[in-house]
């Protein structure tokens, strides 16, 4: 396949639940995305909401919507997402990515986490693009992560979206704190370091995000949901360009996003 082929990577902000069913402008930029790039053979997510010691990914030929959530209205318990799953593609990730060191075992049992569906349900509206999700270790470092989706590099030319899914500053503890007022400045500032080390391509410093400093510890006080992003830059090539979207932070969480594309 030739560059025109070759399909983008996206990470994405998810933020609330909310996202799914909320006509904002976020979510507004998830339709727009599904609607301007290549259609992909299949999407495979790397969400925030699927933690495993070890990988694992999904091979169900029609996996479940899961609400993985509480205190939400019920409209949003009621979403139901019915994307196929890809089995054959998740025996051939199975056996491409992973090696004696680190399995990538299938799971025929899970179904799609609200990281993914909120997100796909946007893009995909017609849930007519097959799913499937690789879970996260994330008792690993973030280097480890890098070297992992570096194995994924060839699904791009496959007609596979590789699509992370979780947000670069995320801080429950104190989401209710600022709900209603305007971010913390070490969010604002961790958001602007992070988009300065994507734009400088510096992936180690990314991948070691604890050696930011205290904003760091802040903005990713659990690393399920930044750490998404490494694998969305181990995909990044040389000529690659970078597009921001939704670079914006709600109280404690940045909806910032990333577009990678082979320039044309
Ligand atoms: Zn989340």
């Amino acid at each position: 396949m030739n560059v025109q082929t070759r399909m983008p990577v996206v990470f994405v902000g998810h933020g609330s639940p909310m996202n799914a069913i909320e006509d904002n402008p976020w979510r507004r930029a998830w339709q727009h995305l599904g609607e301007t790039i290549p259609r992909p053979r299949a999407v495979l997510c790397i969400s925030a909401h699927w933690e495993t010691r070890g990988v694992a990914v999904t091979s169900s030929a029609q996996p479940e919507t899961i609400h993985d959530f509480y205190g939400f209205p019920r409209e949003l318990f009621a979403v139901q997402y019915p994307a196929p799953g890809d089995p054959e593609l998740a025996r051939e990730i199975s056996r491409r990515v992973g090696d004696s060191a680190v399995p990538v075992r299938t799971d025929d049992a899970r179904g799609i986490d609200h990281g993914a569906w909120s997100v796909l349900c946007a893009m995909y509206p017609g849930a007519d693009v097959p799913v499937l999700q690789l879970s996260l270790d994330s008792s690993q470092p973030g280097a480890w992560h890098y070297a992992l989706a570096r194995r994924l590099a060839f699904l791009r030319d496959e007609g596979v979206l590789v699509l992370g899914s979780g947000n670069i500053v995320h801080n429950l503890p104190l989401l209710g704190r600022y709900w209603n007022a305007q971010p913390p400045e070490w969010a604002l500032r961790f958001r602007e370091r992070v988009n300065a080390l994507v734009a400088a391509r510096d992936h180690a410093a990314l991948c070691d995000w604890h050696a930011l400093g205290p904003d760091a510890a802040l903005a990713v006080p659990t690393p399920e949901h930044y750490l998404p992003l490494p694998y969305v830059l181990a995909l990044q090539r040389d000529d690659d360009a970078i597009q921001t979207f939704n670079d914006d932070v709600f109280a404690t969480l940045a909806m910032t996003s990333l577009l990678v594309s082979a320039r044309n």
